[in-house]
């Protein structure tokens, strides 16, 4: 779908996967006005094929093309497009357990000029790709570095919109993790380096106690990093489970001192492409610690099994998180 400042959105089409001619000065390759989103589409066990929350998507979308100074696709025009190419596809959508289709709407400039403003015209596209565990061995914990030399996002910039530049930015800590052995990188405020805000694809969680008296806690949406739909579908899953849930501050040291006592029993990361995945262990440039007794916990095991049995039609969709399209 193609928008102009002339015309607004126009020309939606569906067609077979094929290459982009770039124009070298097309205004995306230099100024990164690009933002995109990620969801997922399952195959349930009477063949019918859902995505989850896609609205909620479809309104983050949006949020991204506010604060990139890009034109707001419409909630329905996003949702269905997504539609349109799951159900011209939908054969790609596997039906065994933890596979789905990945999808990936996204926005980009199409305006040829080297001057630094807003284009005034862009391409929204979806793509979609068949999708197994995001990390190899299904919930096996991941080694994360605490990133204190780099930041993803500051306050005021573009930390709670998914475009681009943000992804851009992290690479380079990345690849500091992966040179300290550790699988991710945990990113931590921008002033103080102190306070927990996600990781590179996902948001955390730590558990607090154990057993039914467990609290599940997890960094506040300070407007730095992504507000995750897994994010919030756990809280509510969580509190259906009469756990007692807090979106609060929580520092490097409230974590390493938790760790040490024992009353943080539990650490997890979120997202649609890795679901939950168990944090095992932590390090960074003064401190490296086993997260409890470095496996998967069974806060975090129950979650995930409630979130995966939604999404795959193996439980009741009770918040009416479904949307049917096959
Ligand atoms: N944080 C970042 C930086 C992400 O890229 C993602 C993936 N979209 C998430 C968190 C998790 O968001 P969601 O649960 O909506 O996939």
């Amino acid at each position: 779908i193609r928008w102009s400042a002339g015309r607004g959105w126009y020309d939606a089409q569906l067609t077979p996967y094929a290459s982009l001619e770039i124009d070298p000065a097309n205004m995306t390759l230099h100024y990164a006005q690009s933002i995109f989103e990620g969801l997922k589409a399952y195959r349930h066990a009477d063949g019918s094929v859902v995505t989850f929350r896609p609205y909620e998507n479809a309104r983050r979308f949006q949020a991204s093309a506010r604060r990139l100074a890009m034109p707001e696709l419409p909630e329905d025009l996003f949702v269905a497009a997504v539609d349109a190419l799951v159900k011209q596809d939908h054969a790609w959508v596997p039906g065994e357990e933890e596979q789905s289709l990945y999808l990936r709407p996204f926005m980009f400039a199409t305006e040829v000029g080297l001057g630094v403003r807003p284009s005034n015209e862009f391409l929204f596209m979806v793509i979609a790709s068949p999708a197994g565990a995001y990390f190899a061995g299904g919930v096996k914990p991941v080694s994360v570095w605490l990133s204190k030399e780099y930041v993803r996002a500051a306050p005021g910039g573009t930390g709670a919109a998914k475009c681009a530049g943000n992804y851009a930015a992290s690479l380079v800590a990345q690849a500091q993790a992966a040179e300290q052995g550790c699988d991710q990188v945990v990113w931590l405020d921008a002033n103080e380096r102190r306070w927990i805000e996600e990781m590179g694809g996902m948001n955390l969680y730590f558990v607090q106690g154990s057993g039914k008296d467990a609290r599940i806690l997890t960094p506040s949406l300070t407007g730095s990093l992504l507000p995750g739909i897994t994010r919030d579908s756990l809280l509510r899953l969580a509190a259906d489970r009469g756990y007692a849930t807090e979106e609060r501050k929580i520092s490097v040291e409230d974590w390493q001192a938790g760790n040490a006592d024992g009353s943080i029993s539990e650490v997890f990361a979120c997202g649609t492409a890795a679901v939950i995945t168990p944090v095992g262990s932590v390090k960074s440039t003064d401190a490296s610690w086993q997260v409890g007794d470095g496996g998967a916990g069974p806060v975090t095991l129950e979650l995930r099994k409630a979130l995966l049995d939604i999404q795959t039609g193996g439980a009741a969709d009770t918040h009416g998180w479904l949307h049917k399209i096959v």
